[in-house]
């Protein structure tokens, strides 16, 4: 398959160092907020590269992190502290904001059909490995401490900006939002290891080192996570394109030094989410929710498809409308599945089984083009084969694209056997409280919702559509 590469900047033919495995690392999510569906957007995509590659008879490993400590709010070493904002904000500890959003993160995912990693690392709970690995970064004189903190010294490497040419001034990250530089550094890109002189009077998570008691800086943990579970060499390490500058730049730098060799051979970055008044995040407080999405009656996998109708490599704008459009084209194609369920009876035409899936892995194969990928879906719904080979693709095709195709026509072609039932009134009723959701006129449709229970009838909106039950 070919994947295209920030490493090299090109796409290049996927080939893993083991032959039929794949060692796959993620970045986790920072756990002191929702993940906003941007955040998602990164995850959907990746879960569907390390789902394409297993579809492939590829042995995936994935590991992912959960940033619980350690990630200001520059991504550098400067601004607040992310957890404890959060812990601030709620009036909790850092632990139970760590703990809450954890779980939360993964609930969404779940709705979003978005597979748990095989490994998850809370990056707390491997404190004594961070040290370690610092450690042999001072042996080998890659790091220096200043000022009580321990720094990695960006100016011993051939090469430190890996993916793209990054010039000083642009680095100044803090000083664009007015924090202080940190005079301790010997160059502009060094980075910190760890934290002994936090400048947060109330730091709550901290531990021994052996150069006094601190916290780990952000970067050191996606490598020492990475290295530990997956080992030495690494094939493709995921994450949003923010995080190649300074997250992944820093992550090579001292995995490089410390192992002595070069580290992970694909970067694989997913580009933004973004609304018409810029990109989706989590520090400006105005973010959507998987929640959010619920609330307002979509199906998170409405979303999903959503995401996979563009190219992970392109920036996505997210509005209503746009959302919109997406929930009446998935509607329609659930729509289109669903009389095949009624007769699955007949073989499996080979022949037309095999063109199929043949274009469909000529799609996901050529850099993950969902879009195309989806395409073919209908070409499958257009073909002259029968039921069977049709579901059968249809079926193999969304083990890949995760959006329950066959679960949602079954569930559709059921619920048309039965609304022949309900009465024509309680119906044009159903039909106004659409319409007045789609307009965002929720206390309308509240209203409707009433006056079709003194009816005698409950209607709800599910993943698999809207369901009207008598009372
Ligand atoms: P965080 O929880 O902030 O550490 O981010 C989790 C993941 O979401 C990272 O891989 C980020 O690069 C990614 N990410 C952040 N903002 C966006 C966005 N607007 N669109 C897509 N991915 C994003
Ligand atoms: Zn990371």
């Amino acid at each position: 398959m070919q994947l295209y590469n920030s490493l090299s900047h090109k796409k290049e033919e996927f080939i893993p160092r083991e032959a039929g495995k794949v060692s796959m690392y993620t970045c986790g999510p920072t756990v002191y907020h929702y993940a906003h569906i941007g955040n998602l957007r990164s995850y959907i995509m990746e879960d569907i590269l390390e789902k394409y590659l297993r579809f492939t008879g590829l042995d995936v490993k994935r590991v992912m992190n959960i940033t619980d400590v350690g990630h200001l709010t520059s991504d550098g070493d400067t601004g607040d502290d992310k957890m404890l904002k959060g812990a601030k904000r709620e009036h909790k500890t850092v632990m139970e904001i760590a703990k809450f959003y954890t779980d939360a993160f993964f609930a969404d995912c779940a709705k979003l059909n978005i597979k748990t990693p095989d490994v998850v690392v809370p990056a707390t709970t491997y404190i004594d490995e961070f040290i370690r690995v610092i450690s042999v970064l001072m042996d080998k004189g890659y790091a220096y401490e200043a000022g009580g903190n321990i720094y990695f010294d960006t100016s011993k490497l051939e090469k430190y900006y890996v993916f793209n040419d990054f010039k000083e001034e642009d680095l100044a990250v803090g000083v664009r939002e007015g924090v202080e530089e940190d005079g301790n550094k010997r160059n502009k890109a060094d980075f910190v290891l760890w934290f002994t002189k936090s400048k947060f009077d109330d730091q709550e998570l901290k531990w021994e080192s052996p150069w006094g008691v601190g916290y780990p800086g952000w970067h050191i943990e996606c490598s020492c996570i990475s290295m530990k579970n997956l080992g030495d060499y690494l094939d493709i390490h995921c994450g949003g394109i923010d995080n190649a500058f300074p997250h992944h730049t820093n992550e090579i730098a001292q995995s490089e030094a410390y192992l002595g060799h070069e580290w992970c051979n694909y970067w694989f970055h997913v580009h933004h989410l973004n609304t018409n008044s810029g990109k989706m995040s989590k520090s400006s407080g105005e973010f959507l929710t998987v929640s959010l999405l619920e609330e307002k009656g979509y199906d998170p996998l409405v979303y999903r498809f959503f995401c996979l109708q563009s190219h992970y490599r392109k920036s996505l704008v997210f509005s209503w409308e746009n959302l919109d459009n997406a929930k009446v084209t998935f509607d329609k194609l659930i729509a289109k599945i669903a009389p095949l369920t009624a007769d699955k009876s007949g073989d499996i035409d080979k022949a037309e089984y095999d063109r199929l899936m043949a274009a469909f892995n000529e799609a996901l194969g050529n850099d993950i083009n969902t879009a195309m990928g989806i395409t073919v879906l209908y070409d499958v719904l257009k073909s002259g084969a029968n039921n069977a080979t049709k579901l059968a693709l249809i079926g193999k095709f969304d083990e890949v694209l995760g959006l329950d195709l066959i679960k949602k026509a079954e569930a559709k072609a059921s619920s048309a056997d039965e609304t022949p039932d309900i009465p024509a009134e309680v119906m044009e009723l159903v039909e106004q409280r659409k319409a007045a959701r789609k307009e965002k006129n929720f206390a309308l449709a509240d209203e409707l919702r009433d006056r079709i229970a003194a009816l005698g009838y409950e209607i709800k909106e599910t993943r698999e559509g809207t369901q009207i039950n008598k009372l």
